[in-house]
């Protein structure tokens, strides 16, 4: 029997993925969607997570595909009505109600699947299985994209808890916590915050190993980009490996030559992910990319830029 899942919050990930993903997905049927605006003609959809309790529809699982400042109340509702949980990245605005998050499931006996969609590239885990055991000491990423282009009108990214440009950046963060051998820590950022934002469009991160060794570590993250948009990490070891993943996670290249060219299907395997997990039981809710965020705000020189206006 599949899972029988809702959809909350129909926006731009919810109809780009989400909804096709489920659809292809034997493992799964979609049997409501909850938007305060959008329909779909397929299935009942309600005006709030309320509305689709009270229907009394059986549900055994909800996405919450809405921004993340939202989530946790969302998510003990759901966890109330007895539905299991998968979430969007980035999973809450802050360490304390994602601990909240994953207390209150554990609480409710559910499973909780903090999804990260970028860690879901083949390339991504041939990158892991040839960093294991070796000590890194560069890093380089660079996440450049133009907002107007993947967050068109979305208003929320500029309130608090709405991460502005962390929001793409933690998709590289991860990548990186997934891949390397060992955890790294902030030592330093600048964010740049448009004064009608109160969220940062531009940073620049310097990274440190736990054991004080030295390492040329960065981050720079900007969505004032046009024309290309860039999504690679740079990596080398102490032995001489010079690692490259482009284009989000799909591209890998060693010592300068290709290694895998890994088509996207990073939402097919968050699904495929989320029955095993349900079938086991099982949460999985790693947030090491949000530590490190958080600790990058926290240890943030912000500065004031010019206002943003969308094209
Ligand atoms: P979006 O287009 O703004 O969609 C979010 C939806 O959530 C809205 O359409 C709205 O749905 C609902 N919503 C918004 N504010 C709400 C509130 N205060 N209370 C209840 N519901 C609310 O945003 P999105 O791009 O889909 O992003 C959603 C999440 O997916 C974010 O965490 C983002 O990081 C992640 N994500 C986005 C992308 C992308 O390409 N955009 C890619 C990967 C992951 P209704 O109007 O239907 O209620």
């Amino acid at each position: 029997m599949p899972f029988k899942i809702a959809v909350v919050g129909i926006g731009k990930i919810a109809i780009d993925q989400h909804l096709p993903c489920i659809a292809k997905n034997k493992n799964f049927q979609l049997v409501a969607g909850v938007s305060r605006h959008a329909t779909l003609d397929y299935v009942p959809c309600f005006d709030s997570l309320s509305a689709l309790i009270k229907s009394k529809i059986k549900i055994d699982a909800v996405a919450l595909c809405t921004p993340p400042s939202v989530r946790l109340a969302m998510a003990r509702e759901a966890l109330d009505a007895g539905y299991n949980v998968l979430i969007e990245k980035p999973p809450t605005p802050t360490i304390g109600e994602m601990v909240s998050m994953i207390d209150y499931t554990k609480k409710k006996k559910r499973v909780l699947y903090a999804t990260w969609h970028s860690r879901y590239n083949r390339s991504v885990d041939e990158a892991k299985k040839r960093l294991k055991g070796k000590h890194v000491n560069f890093m380089r990423i660079t996440w450049k994209e133009d907002v107007n282009k993947w967050h068109p009108g979305q208003n929320w990214i500029a309130e608090p808890g709405g991460f502005g440009v962390f929001d793409p950046g933690i998709n590289a963060l991860s990548v990186v916590t997934k891949i390397l051998p060992d955890p790294i820590y902030v030592e330093s950022s600048r964010i740049e915050v448009p004064e009608n934002w109160s969220t940062p469009i531009g940073a620049d991160i310097k990274f440190k190993r736990g054991d004080g060794k030295p390492v040329d570590m960065s981050a720079s993250f900007d969505w004032r980009q046009r024309g290309e948009q860039i999504w690679d990490i740079k990596l080398a070891t102490a032995d001489g490996m010079k690692m490259k993943l482009s284009k989000g996670g799909t591209v890998l290249h060693v010592n300068g030559k290709l290694i895998m060219e890994a088509p996207m299907e990073e939402y097919q395997m968050i699904y495929k992910k989320f029955a095993k997990l349900l079938k086991a039981k099982k949460s999985e809710t790693d947030y090491s990319p949000l530590q490190l965020e958080c600790d990058a705000f926290m240890l943030a020189k912000p500065v004031v830029v010019g206002k943003f206006e969308w094209d």
